[in-house]
């Protein structure tokens, strides 16, 4: 047996909202086309054909390689036809006809549908209408409509490949799908249990909905699973004073530390870190110390804005974590009231967030207490 992938990809649908054609729309930062390729090569169906519009040759380059393209037709069953044509006397004896607009087909599905050829001439997937139906006009319900026998259609839709060819060519045109062709041409098709994931993207609401889908299987696609993290790493020198502020909390010492800010060097650090998962930079970029207006501030405020512009950005704090680097004053005491002060300003519990300290053994400049040095760690996830 050698089975071929058609994924129709040539329609010009503009339900989905301004912009390119859905299929060639990001999800997930990819084109919903590179989604369902995915899932064929997944389940290891290495002759695949796209159904292109002429216009879309340059976007498809950014697929990448490892599939063959056809022109597009008038209509959907001119382009499925196009591409049968081109696939005939190649030696395929099965076809899968594809959506380019379902990016979230399985392999489990697509291999469901191979197997139910092996005895019959087509198979489709599809699932049982479970809700009421109606006929209505005007707002207005008409009458009810028995659901007992009805089913919502999918793809990829499996035929015997010389059977739908020539079904397809004795077909007037203007078929929904490839099933009506067949059923048309007098073809068997068994009906293979579908999948509610396997959406095709129609209206702008289907992206979001296509998009948590992604983020919530394993499959294909790096932004599935959108963790980030990022470090920081701050130093303050110590100066003339009788305290220090270090993760919000006031501490008495014999030194305060010098800076432009209130100097919370744990602060600045996951700061630094938070900014740095989101490849925003640092601190600096966006509390410029030649600013007049930091003089002095409480360093808590920055801490908000690193956190609110995670939240501008998509993602939650997953954890932090903080290392201050000292000979004194002594941390551990006030570990405790950190953590919360921290938990208050981020909205973090407080079993994600860690403050911990070390001594440098006496060496280098914090060992001489010339100042103090700050290490951090922050993970995004995507919200
Ligand atoms: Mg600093």
């Amino acid at each position: 047996m050698t089975t071929a992938a058609v994924i129709v990809a040539a329609g010009r649908g503009q339900r989905a909202g301004a912009g390119p054609p859905k299929q060639w729309r990001p999800l997930a930062g990819r084109p919903v086309l590179a989604h369902a390729l995915d899932a064929f090569r997944a389940a290891g169906i290495g002759h695949i054909l796209l159904v292109l519009h002429p216009d879309d040759s340059d976007r498809a380059a950014a697929l990448g390689s490892g599939f063959e393209t056809v022109p597009g037709g008038v209509s959907r069953d001119s382009s499925v036809r196009n591409a049968l044509e081109a696939l005939a006397g190649s030696g395929v004896t099965r076809v899968l006809i594809h959506d380019g607009a379902r990016p979230l087909a399985s392999p489990a599905l697509i291999a469901r549908v191979l197997a139910a050829l092996d005895s019959a001439t087509g198979a489709a997937p599809a699932l049982p209408v479970t809700e009421a139906l109606w006929r209505g006009r005007g707002g207005q319900v008409r009458r009810g409509i028995d659901r007992a026998d009805l089913y919502r259609a999918q793809t990829p839709q499996g035929f015997v490949f010389e059977a739908i060819l020539k079904a397809h060519r004795a077909h007037p045109g203007g078929a929904a799908d490839d099933v009506e062709v067949a059923r048309a041409a007098g073809l068997d098709v068994a009906i293979v249990e579908g999948e509610e994931d396997n959406i095709k993207l129609t209206w702008p609401a289907d992206f979001a909905r296509a998009t948590r889908l992604l983020r919530q299987t394993d499959r294909g696609g790096g932004d599935r699973m959108d963790v980030r993290t990022g470090s920081g790493f701050d130093v303050h020198r110590f100066t003339k004073g009788a305290g220090v502020v270090l993760c919000g909390v006031e501490i008495a010492h014999d030194r305060a530390l010098a800076g432009h800010s209130d100097a919370d060097v744990a602060i600045h650090a996951l700061c630094d870190a938070i900014y740095g998962a989101l490849g925003e930079g640092d601190i600096g970029v966006h509390f410029p110390p030649s600013d007049p207006q930091w003089k002095g501030a409480a360093s808590r405020v920055f801490l908000a804005h690193a956190c609110a512009r995670a939240a501008e950005r998509g993602f939650r704090l997953g954890n932090l974590d903080v290392t201050l680097i000292c000979e004194r004053p002594k941390i551990g005491p006030h570990a405790g009231a950190m953590r919360a002060g921290l938990a208050a300003i981020t909205g973090l519990e407080e079993g994600r967030i860690n403050v911990k300290a070390t001594t440098s053994e006496g060496l280098g400049f914090a060992g001489r207490g010339e100042g103090i040095a700050a290490m951090a760690a922050a993970t995004l996830v995507a919200a």
